[in-house]
């Protein structure tokens, strides 16, 4: 049996963050969580009846922010969705969460019931971008979460950061890069803001002035070279890691293998199929309730799809896709699946075709989603 990878979406928080496009409402005092739980509990049986040889080996819970629901409700969460499922060989067990609901009894918690792996959304240390971002914690109280998950002993933590956000300038991220580095920790994901048309920025229409595209080029190669300086291997185009802690539960889903996604908007890769579970809790649970299944009714497949989409996966790694193995996994050369493309885009300076690997260029990635949007 291949890798297989559990997602579990947790859609609440505590705020909508002002830029956030992201499955996710805000946590009420009625009983939404235990609600939501009992219909991911419903949803993992049956997904397990529809996939009855599934073995985890990465887990992953994402969000919305997971820790925002308190221990006790996320502990039995996982476990009910974990007794569906053979989880008996998970080697890596990411918890995504926030500064201000990170504590001794949350970290406590998580990690009894299995996570080694934490993911902290830290973004910026300049407590007025912070602010701009509708964010709920300060930097003094992210860099407090980073120590106690120390001192409860998480050996592998990665720590996000965001630029491209109004009013930051090149030096002030090169010292939040800086600031980060200080940290040590084992992963960093890197992204620069990008206003999906859910967020509540452009819902409200806000006054919104991002920075200039040349700034926002710079501030990712910049931030690329000291990274890399510092000993972290650029595997992906957001993702720096020290070696040996890439995380392993993406790269399972870059190299396109198997994963079920449970909760509302999650995706699942199973099969050779794709699915997608309504948005929005509201949809996700009605459609829990009267057992309307994605995975009950696979898409008819489509191995041309199938290669394109495991092409424009593959690429985001900057290891590339190795030409040979692609065309034996999918029947399919890299320049069937691309057609005139991929030359244009070696034309370009955004692709490489070197040593039967095609990898995006130093200047592609950048501009990936140029790159991704022709080849999909
Ligand atoms: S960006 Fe993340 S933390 Fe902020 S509201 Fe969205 S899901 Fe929640």
């Amino acid at each position: 049996m291949p890798e297989s990878g559990l997602y579990i979406h947790i859609p609440f928080c505590l705020r909508r963050c002002a830029y956030c496009d992201f499955d996710s409402s805000v946590l009420g005092d009625g009983p939404e969580v235990e609600k939501y739980a009992d219909a991911v509990a419903i949803e993992s049986r049956a997904s397990s009846s529809f996939l009855p040889g599934l073995t985890v080996q990465t887990a992953y819970l994402g969000g919305g922010t997971p820790t925002a629901i308190g221990a006790g409700p996320l502990a039995g969460l996982v476990d009910s969705v974990f007794s569906s499922f053979d989880t008996s060989a998970v080697v890596e067990f990411t918890c995504e969460a926030n500064p201000e609901n990170v504590d001794a009894e949350i970290l406590e918690a998580v990690r009894a019931f299995g996570v080694n792996r934490l993911s902290l959304g830290i973004q910026s240390f300049n407590d007025a971008l912070l602010g701009w971002m509708g964010r709920l914690h300060t930097a003094a109280e992210a860099v407090a979460a980073y120590e106690a998950a120390r001192i409860n002993d998480f050996e592998n933590v990665s720590l996000d950061l965001m630029y491209g956000v109004p009013g930051q300038t090149r030096d002030g991220w090169l010292d939040d890069v800086s600031r980060l580095i200080d940290l040590e920790p084992e992963h960093i994901s890197t992204y620069c803001l990008q206003l999906g048309s859910g967020a509540p920025l452009v819902k409200e229409r806000r006054g919104i002035n991002l920075p200039d595209d040349e700034i926002a080029v710079e501030m990712y190669y910049a931030a690329k070279e000291v990274f890399e300086a510092a000993g972290y291997r650029h595997y992906e185009i957001s993702n720096f890691a020290k070696p040996g802690f890439e995380c392993r539960h993406n790269v399972n889903y870059w190299r396109n293998g198997e994963y079920l996604g449970l909760g509302p908007s999650a995706a699942s890769h199973v099969g050779g199929a794709r699915y997608t579970n309504p948005h929005g809790l509201d949809a996700y649970t009605t459609a829990v309730a009267v057992g309307r299944w994605p995975l009950a009714a696979p898409e008819p497949s489509d191995p041309a799809r199938e290669a394109r989409t495991a092409l424009v996966l593959g690429l985001r790694m900057l290891e590339g896709v190795d030409a040979a193995d692609f065309k034996a996994r999918y029947d399919f050369g890299v320049a069937d699946t691309t057609g005139e493309d991929i030359g244009i885009l070696v034309d370009a300076g955004l692709l490489e075709h070197n040593g039967g690997v095609v990898r995006l260029t130093r200047r592609g990635l950048f501009l990936s989603d140029e790159v991704f949007s022709r080849l999909i």
